[in-house]
């Protein structure tokens, strides 16, 4: 489990956690426009129509542990992977902070 600092009081915090629980500063990360996310629907449908099976979009989109599992069972055989092809292209697909990705490019 990676820790961060706080940025606003200091305070070591998990790095998925979207407002400190001490000081209740929300915390975002360099690579996030402020209330969105930066990652695309596109590059995670074709990584997701190509790659699902190795769960290469939710590394894309910073889920590494459920990339990682996705990865060693292949898409929990198809399924899983075929659900979150669905998921991204509705827009209902979240990244790491549990932004949806509303934008495809
Ligand atoms: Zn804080």
């Amino acid at each position: 489990m990676a820790m961060v600092y706080c940025r606003g009081c200091g305070k070591e915090i998990h790095e998925t956690a979207p407002t400190c629980p001490n000081c209740g500063a929300p915390q975002v990360t360099p690579d996030d426009a402020p209330g969105g996310t930066t990652k695309r629907i596109l590059p995670a449908f074709l990584l997701c129509f190509f790659l699902g099976w190795a769960g290469a979009h939710r590394f894309y989109v910073g889920k590494i542990g459920t990339g990682i599992l996705q990865l060693v069972t292949f898409g929990g055989l198809g399924i899983w992977a075929l659900i979150d092809f669905i998921m991204i292209i509705v827009g209902a697909f979240r990244d790491k902070h549990g932004v949806k990705l509303t934008q495809w490019t």
